[in-house]
């Protein structure tokens, strides 16, 4: 049973963004999985989080308090990557109703009206800030967000089956320790774990913080100092396409409610598979839905599809069928190894063929007129299939099909881990294929990373001005970097290196560098 009135709840879900029963919504997806395990949860969507009393509407959950912010920080939220509070910004005034460092101040509000009760702290800004972190808005290294919060344990990634078993173990009366996908505090380190440099010496000394950095990965026990305690990081949970198969498999009702109309445009999105193996350095996808790819069965993809056609408002279009790229479907390893760059590997298929049966499959299913791709695809492994690129911008995209080259420098190619150098290859691909049907590209560019000094800028300028004499109007967007936690660009915005050369890099850090860099492509 999942409702947000009432008491006598098992669980207690307390989101930063709207509640809704959808597979997209990271609150609707947990109380979908706890209600199907047979538990009662309630949901407060959007606190008034001035209000400690507004916390306590639905009394004392009987198990735990599972906190997020949803699916992006807070932080990010609330602010422009010039640090402009967004409801003050002229171009895209915008108010979230979350308080800055949301989990935080959701914390204590639960802890001053229910001193006991247990706190699980999930999401996005849960899960990048589950170690010592660069915090861009304040621009210091802050503390895991376990301890400033005082919440019990960390729930990292996705985060289902950690909803599951905390539950569990918490109704037996059992030790939270070693569930899989969490972190705790401890005053111990055991002596599996691989220990990282402590808060103490990352807050301090960049090459201690460059070593931290090269040290995250989901797949390890880790654990780091804080002062005389431990964070402890237990090593993710495997998923296998059967899980997956489950959770996108539960009856989301995908009512859209009228407080979050915005959410429309993605009530027919059909998840095919998680994790990314892209690696691009100013992502944190890795290290939180994994850097493996998992992919649903095509069957229970089919089957969800049918499902929606009986939907009360669907029209015949599926909004978008991906995942963290689009074209990444189908390619599971068969035999996953520790570090490997899967892009640049033997043993992964590549062909897309999976992918391209699928979405022939999903356009045929009766009662279905069009099926969307809305999520990103990474260009230069769908070079591997000109078939692949024929059936998508034939298929599945609305006359444009929009790419992220991000940049055009190779040095900050390089830095950001993109793309080797087969954007225009792409290019010239696309337009053989679509230059009749007058279907096009377009491109998100992004400005100020380190390493993209006012040279840079310029060559990038330079190039979108040879897109335009090229008669394509190619700029989507341009997006000022933002250093968010944990991804390898944050450390090289934090300590001037590459964490993984050591080499020193150029960072553009003042608000007239940046602005002037964006300038420049505006043109
Ligand atoms: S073996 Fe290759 S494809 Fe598989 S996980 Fe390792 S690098 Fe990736």
């Amino acid at each position: 049973m999942i409702a947000t009135q009432g008491t006598g709840f098992d669980v207690i879900l307390v989101s930063g963004e709207p509640y809704v029963d959808h597979p997209l919504s990271a609150a609707g997806v947990i109380a979908r999985i706890l209600d199907d395990a047979g538990l009662k949860v309630g949901v407060i969507e959007r606190p008034r989080w001035t209000d400690a009393a507004d916390f306590a509407r639905l009394g004392r959950p009987r198990l735990y308090f599972g906190l997020t912010s949803g699916s992006i920080d807070s932080m990010l939220v609330n602010y422009t990557p010039l640090k402009r509070r967004r409801e003050k910004d002229e171009h895209a005034a915008y108010r979230s109703g979350m308080p800055d460092r949301a989990l935080l101040v959701y914390a204590n509000r639960i802890r001053s009206a229910f001193p006991d009760a247990p706190i699980v702290l999930g999401g996005i800004e849960a899960s990048l800030r589950r170690f010592a972190h660069y915090d861009y808005w304040a621009n210091d290294v802050r503390r895991s967000l376990l301890l400033d919060s005082r919440a019990d344990i960390l729930v990292y990634g996705p985060g289902e089956s950690q909803a599951v078993e905390i539950a569990r173990r918490l109704d037996r009366g059992d030790d939270l320790a070693g569930i899989p996908g969490t972190c705790l505090v401890r005053r111990g380190m055991p002596g599996n774990f691989e220990e990282i440099p402590a808060y103490e010496a990352v807050k301090v000394d960049p090459e201690a913080f460059c070593r931290a950095q090269n040290a995250f990965s989901v797949r390890k026990a880790l654990a780091q100092r804080h002062a005389e305690r431990f964070v402890l990081q237990y090593p993710a949970p495997i998923a296998a396409p059967a899980d997956l198969d489950r959770i996108y498999g539960l009856p989301f009702s995908r009512m859209i409610p009228s407080h979050f109309p915005e959410f429309r445009m993605a009530q027919f999105s059909v998840v095919t598979h998680r994790g990314c193996i892209g690696g691009c350095s100013f992502c944190s996808l890795a290290l939180h839905q994994g850097d493996r790819i998992v992919s649903r069965s095509e069957g229970s993809i089919l089957d969800e599809i049918k499902r929606l056609t009986a939907h009360p408002d669907f029209k015949g279009f599926i909004d978008d069928l991906g995942g963290p790229s689009a074209n990444m479907y189908g390619m599971d390893c068969p035999a996953p190894c520790e570090g490997g760059n899967c892009l640049a590997c033997g043993s992964l298929d590549r062909s897309h063929e999976r992918l391209i049966g699928l979405m022939r499959q999903a356009r045929a299913v009766p009662g279905v007129k069009k099926v969307f791709v809305r999520s990103g695809i990474r260009y230069d492994l769908a070079l591997e299939s000109e078939e692949y690129i024929r059936e998508l911008s034939g298929h599945h995209v609305s006359g444009r099909l929009k790419i992220a080259p991000e940049h055009v420098s190779p040095k900050v190619l390089a830095l950001m881990n993109k793309d080797g150098g087969r954007f225009e290859e792409f290019r010239r691909l696309f337009r053989s294929l679509n230059q009749a049907e007058r279907r096009h590209l377009k491109y998100y560019f992004m400005v100020a990373h380190p390493g993209c000094g006012e040279d840079e800028a310029r060559e990038l300028a330079a190039a979108v001005k040879r897109l335009e004499r090229d008669g394509e109007k190619p700029v989507e967007g341009v997006q000022i970097f933002t250093p968010t936690p944990m991804t390898r660009s944050t450390c090289m915005y934090h300590t001037g290196r590459d964490p993984i050369t050591g080499e020193a890099v150029f960072v553009p850090r003042t608000y007239a560098e940046k602005k002037a860099q964006k300038r420049m492509l505006a043109g």
